[in-house]
């Protein structure tokens, strides 16, 4: 199978092939980003995407070579809404939201798995492991299963109830932890060491974040093949972030869009903010998060390794990072849910509640299209 694309480490010089089970750069530790080897997307290609169906029509952009089927469930493909009365309310008329609620697994996630396990499962890999603040668990567990292969799942004890039972229904392995998912993360680089496992944690394989450029890709066809002027994304490890920035990159530099990218702005909860913190100190990378405290569980992040990578996507793109209180962003969720009829979870209620701060302060004006992100279901938060 001819893979058409280069692994390139996205701190260092450093290059790799992307045949075998790629982790980070083994240079400087940090992730790598695919970079194609292909002929640019044709303007005539897009039409077809447009006509095609999920998350796999962006084939053009994505780490699938030729004949090859992706392990799928039918991710993708998820409603842009328009937020009328949400809007009007905090003076954003032109305030959108993709519903990332209704994927397969319940959250975004299933975007990123697909594509990690395709590649993976593609180059032999039999057995999978993952720490995780919950989704991430449960859509490794669905897509595993789908692929007829075996997860093993790293997850906080304190990882909201409903989510560790979706993690037992898909087939996962449960393995609770005490701590973060720093913690867990630690206990699954030893198992992945000690069984032969394929880690594929946030960031130490370069395809969940080739999955998660689909968001961008399905934004701009929903939007005409326009941009929004800015993207309020509710940031944990940042694969959603990253994502996005390097398919907006993408669909310009092949001509399928114009225009500049959106801003963006991370929204983190105001007990685990490392982003947010490192942004408004000016730094390139962040500091460790101490006591890591938040209900929005795929917030709890004290760590992320795509920190760099997060901080340039906001820099660059003019935008920036906010964060907001639990109480907030749970009084923002039951809010918006009972206003628009969208299963709000805790972390698309922080996006809802940025939303609002953000036009108060006057970084966003009345004029701005603004998407946020309601990134994964609320059932999955309830007792
Ligand atoms: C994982 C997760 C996030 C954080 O996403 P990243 O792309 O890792 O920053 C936000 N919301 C939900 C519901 C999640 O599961």
């Amino acid at each position: 199978m001819h893979l058409d694309w280069i692994l390139a480490c996205s701190v260092c010089a450093n290059t790799r092939a992307p045949d075998g089970l790629p982790t980070v750069c083994d240079l400087c530790g940090q992730p790598w980003l695919v970079r194609y080897q292909r002929p640019a997307p044709t303007v005539t290609a897009r039409a077809e995407v447009r006509r095609g169906h999920g998350m796999w029509r962006f084939r053009p952009f994505l780490p699938l070579a030729e004949g090859e089927h992706p392990v799928t469930l039918g991710e993708g493909d998820t409603p842009l809404l328009h937020l009328r009365r949400s809007g009007a309310r905090i003076g954003l008329p032109d305030l959108w939201l993709k519903d990332e609620g209704i994927n397969p697994t319940g959250s975004f996630k299933a975007r990123g798995l697909s594509a990690a396990v395709t590649r993976a499962v593609a180059a032999g890999a039999t057995r999978f492991v993952i720490p995780t603040a919950g989704n991430a668990g449960v859509a490794l567990s669905a897509y595993a299963s789908r692929a007829g292969v075996k997860a093993r799942v790293f997850a906080p004890r304190t990882t909201p109830r409903v989510i560790l039972e979706q993690v037992r229904v898909f087939g996962g392995e449960l393995e609770l932890v005490d701590g973060h998912i720093g913690h867990a993360g630690r206990l699954a680089a030893a198992w992945a060491a000690a069984e032969g496992a394929y880690n594929v944690s946030t960031l130490r394989e370069p395809y969940r974040i080739e999955g998660k450029k689909t968001l961008a890709f399905e934004l701009a066809v929903q939007f005409g093949w326009t941009m929004p002027d800015a993207i309020i994304y509710p940031t944990g490890g940042g694969t959603g972030l990253i994502g996005m920035w390097k398919a907006f990159t993408e669909l310009i530099d092949a001509g399928w869009v114009q225009g500049t990218p959106p801003r963006f702005y991370s929204v983190q909860a105001s007990g685990c903010a490392p982003v947010v913190r490192a942004f408004e100190a000016g730094a390139d990378h962040g500091e460790p998060w101490v006591d890591p405290v938040t209900v929005a569980a795929g917030l709890r992040v004290p760590e992320p390794l795509g920190d760099r990578l997060m901080l340039r996507a906001l820099r660059e793109s003019g935008g920036g990072a906010i964060a907001v209180s639990d109480e907030e962003l749970t009084e923002a969720a039951r809010d918006a849910s009972s206003t628009e009829g969208v299963d709000v979870s805790p972390e698309g209620g922080a996006a809802f509640a940025a939303a609002g701060h953000l036009r108060r302060m006057g970084t966003l004006g009345p004029e701005s299209r603004v998407v946020i992100f309601n990134t994964g279901a609320g059932w999955l938060y309830r007792a």
